[in-house]
């Protein structure tokens, strides 16, 4: 919102102690009227401490107040990102099932227009199949020993099944939803990790993983008498490309496919299935293994980035929907098999950035806003969405490249 009057005395008087470096910008919180009014006299001290005068971010239509409580710190405004819609999308998932109507949030040109072309090729061919085979949340605290047989000795009573009711029991504890899985010990030298494995629910879950988590730890420390070194030791992993991740699964573990038939490729995506299969192999396959790449595809997290600021996720998370892989193969029908697994996908639909406003609008179009019945329903269903968005990404690039269109779409679309 554009501050109302910045020279009212009240804001008028925080104002010049900010910008004589009395008031800092992160407590002007605590003595502004309202959040709104913290967020007017942080942008005014900052225009004139800069000497930049803004033009566009104050024009925002968040709850500040809930924003700033959940959200971010030191609030100045809000950067927007235009907003279109693929589709519609049929999927055939275990969650979500018929038409939907993909909400991306982009600044690329021609991706929207992709993913639309690729959804119309999926719905055609009578839509996409999705699967999610896993569905966990990790923390992983890291332990110091003086050597190997005290983690030995760690790794063991860690393993005892009345340890584990215990753990489970303080880590639930902290939580109306969140269950523990399982604790796995991993060992390097005199270096114990244990990566705690939860269901979520319908959350994401990393602040709820790592509030029960430090529960937890607090029994251990009570019992084995020792204390974490940091209660993120890496072997989580968050937010950060690991094999890991991409084995064992983390967040959402979904597979999304299609079978398009000839027909179809050859008038909607302008190629034939075997020129499709053969770009997949040779750039998707041995292109990603030759270049040591983790993701083995063409552009998930294209459609993950765009799905992702759009509907409120972790947009840190991009690096986790990036490790998806595509196969494409001709049927013996002549037709064309295309799948993509996505070892890697955390998303939520309460909790993080799904509260705000415009991000909770496209949550709602997709029918998954807020908490699912039963719990954790939504969050799975929306997974199975930006796993055949991603499947659709994929087909309309990979096609573009077999027929030598992708630098013509992005000439005429003017990027
Ligand atoms: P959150 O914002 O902490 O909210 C999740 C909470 O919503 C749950 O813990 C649960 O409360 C409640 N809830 C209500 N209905 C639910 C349902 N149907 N299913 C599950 N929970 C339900 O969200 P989060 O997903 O745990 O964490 C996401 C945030 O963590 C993002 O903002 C992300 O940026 C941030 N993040 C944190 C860390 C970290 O280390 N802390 C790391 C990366 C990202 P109760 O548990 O009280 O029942």
């Amino acid at each position: 919102m554009p501050c109302k009057d910045k020279t009212e005395d009240n804001e008028k008087e925080i104002l010049q102690k900010v910008i004589a470096g009395e008031i800092s910008f992160r407590n002007i919180d605590k003595i502004a009227e309202s959040a709104d009014s913290a967020v007017c006299i942080r942008r005014n001290a900052l225009e004139e401490i800069t000497g930049t005068r803004f033009e566009t971010v104050q024009h925002y239509t968040f709850d500040v107040a809930a924003a700033t409580k959940r959200n971010i710190e030191n609030m100045i405004g809000a950067v927007q990102i235009p907003l279109g819609i693929a589709g519609p999308l049929t999927i055939n998932g275990e969650f979500a099932e018929g038409n939907f109507y993909l909400p991306l949030a982009t600044t690329e040109g021609a991706l929207v227009a992709s993913a639309n072309r690729g959804c119309s090729a999926i719905s055609s061919s009578g839509g996409a199949n999705v699967r999610i085979f896993q569905d966990v949340m990790t923390r992983a605290p890291v332990f110091k020993f003086d050597d190997v047989v005290q983690a030995k000795a760690f790794t063991d009573w860690i393993s005892r099944p009345e340890i584990f009711a215990q753990m489970k029991e303080k880590a639930e504890g902290t939580t109306r939803f969140g269950k523990l899985l399982d604790v796995e010990p991993y060992v390097t030298g005199n270096t114990v990790y244990l990566r705690f494995i939860f269901d979520t629910k319908d959350a994401m879950g990393m602040n709820m993983v790592t509030i029960a988590t430090e529960a937890v730890t607090h029994l251990i420390q009570d019992e084995f008498g020792v204390i974490p070194l940091s209660l993120s030791g890496n072997m989580c992993i968050d937010k950060k490309p690991a094999a890991i991740n991409t084995i064992l699964g983390r967040g959402k573990t979904v597979i999304a496919d299609t079978i398009i038939p000839a027909k179809i490729v050859e008038e909607k995506l302008k190629c034939k299935p075997e020129t499709m299969a053969d770009v997949n192999y040779r750039k998707n396959l041995l292109g990603s293994a030759r270049a040591g790449a983790l993701g083995f595809n063409a552009h998930s997290a294209n459609i993950v980035a765009a799905l992702f600021i759009a509907c409120g996720q972790d947009a840190a998370h991009v690096v986790e929907g990036s490790t998806a892989i595509t196969t494409i193969e001709v049927t013996k029908n002549g037709d064309l098999y295309c799948s993509v697994t996505m070892p890697s996908l955390p998303v939520g639909t309460v909790g993080g950035g799904t509260g705000l406003g415009t991000q909770k609008d496209c949550l709602k179009l997709l029918g998954v806003q807020g908490p699912g019945e039963p719990s954790g329903s939504n969050s799975k269903k929306f997974a199975e969405i930006v796993a055949a968005g991603v499947l659709a990404g994929e087909i309309s690039l990979i096609a573009a490249q077999a027929a030598g269109h992708l630098a013509r779409a992005h000439a005429e679309l003017g990027r």
